[in-house]
């Protein structure tokens, strides 16, 4: 198989266009590095599918998310870094003779010195008889994306965390009704969004209530409910339901590669270096503790500011933690 793109070898390629991924981009080729982000999709990852941001420093009225990541690019663009649209769906290290890591795509093969894991996470699903059928008809996870189709209508949203909530909020301003469908009994949204979605008087709760099955003919027209206090079931009328309940790793072409945890997100040290030198992990795909835009940014820099320390033949580790290289850098 080939090699796409330009140039044969680069010095860092990032896999993903997200808040992590871009400000590696940024810092990298700030650095005079040789830098290509590959990204499946279109770039700005989770943020440009989020309505608006309000606690990314430096916007004190907050911004929408789609042009925050829009911003994103456009810097990481002007700073030199190219972004070329392949999925890559396995990285190869160097054997012991190599130069660099290959990383595969359908369409051919990239190769670099290092390697930058960005790729983020994706929709956790409830698993329900019809969600998958009903999915694109009423089913959904994006409300920034599908949100203005509920103009005047009734919808749900399963979910009790941040996403679940700032996304609410997000609907009520278009749908008639939005139902906040959440396993316990509190949520586990920070207070801002906790105190906004309360006083929202288009906004309703079900408390300890799971979505046993959605229904419908053609489109969503109702879903099945369980209290898991008192074991009743009922059900709910509304044409849209809207799935929050977290994420899951963008890991898969990793495994056996990296180390990763029991959940699957890519375990690092602090320099961000993931069980195999020369290569990073930086945004929510890493296990970590708080995940957001900013600390997936900060991210971005530490991953970017490592992998130039390796490329110039230092340790991305801190002293003492031992970081050994098993290939030479530059042939
Ligand atoms: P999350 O924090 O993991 O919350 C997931 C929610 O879904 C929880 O309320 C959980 O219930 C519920 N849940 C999980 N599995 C479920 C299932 N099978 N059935 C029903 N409910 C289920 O995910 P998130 O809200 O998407 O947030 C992900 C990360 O992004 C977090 O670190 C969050 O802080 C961050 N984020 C931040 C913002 C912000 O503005 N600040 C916005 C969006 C996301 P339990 O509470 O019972 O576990």
């Amino acid at each position: 198989m080939g090699t796409v793109g330009e140039r044969r070898v680069y010095d860092v390629a990032i896999i993903g266009a997200g808040p992590a991924g871009l400000t590696a981009g940024i810092y990298a080729a700030r650095s005079g590095l040789d830098t290509v982000i590959l990204e499946r999709t279109a770039p700005g990852g989770l943020a440009a599918t989020t309505f608006r941001i309000e606690n990314y420093p430096g916007f004190p009225d907050g911004i929408e998310g789609p042009a925050l990541a829009s911003a994103m690019e456009n810097q990481a663009r002007k700073s030199g870094c190219s972004i070329m649209g392949y999925e890559v769906q396995s990285v190869v290290p160097p054997g012991s003779n190599g130069r660099a890591f290959a990383l595969y795509t359908a369409e051919g093969r990239v190769e670099s010195r290092t390697v930058i894991v960005a790729t983020g996470t994706h929709e956790k699903q409830l698993g329900v008889p019809g969600e998958r059928e009903l999915r694109g008809r009423g089913v959904s996870y994006c409300a920034t994306c599908d949100g203005p189709f509920f103009k005047g209508k009734r919808v749900a949203v399963v979910g009790g965390g941040d996403s679940a909530i700032a996304e609410a909020l997000f609907l009520a301003r278009v749908a008639t009704r939005v139902t906040v469908i959440h396993r316990r009994d509190s949520l586990r949204a920070g207070r801002h969004l906790r105190e906004a979605a309360m006083v929202n008087d288009r906004i309703a709760f079900l408390w300890n209530t799971v979505v046993t099955a959605v229904e419908g003919s053609e489109t969503v027209e109702r879903l099945h409910l369980r209290n898991v206090e008192t074991g009743e079931t009922s059900s709910l009328d509304v044409e849209g339901v809207f799935v929050y309940i977290g994420f899951v790793p963008n890991t898969a072409f990793l495994a056996g590669m990296v180390r990763l945890d029991d959940a699957g997100y890519v375990v690092v040290d602090e320099s961000l270096e993931t069980s195999v030198p020369g290569i990073f992990a930086a945004g929510d795909v890493r296990a970590k503790q708080v995940r957001q835009v900013v600390t997936a940014a900060a991210d971005g820099a530490v991953a970017a500011m490592a992998a130039e320390r390796f490329l110039a033949g230092g340790a991305a580790r801190p002293a003492g933690k031992g970081a050994t290289r098993a290939w030479p850098l530059r042939s």
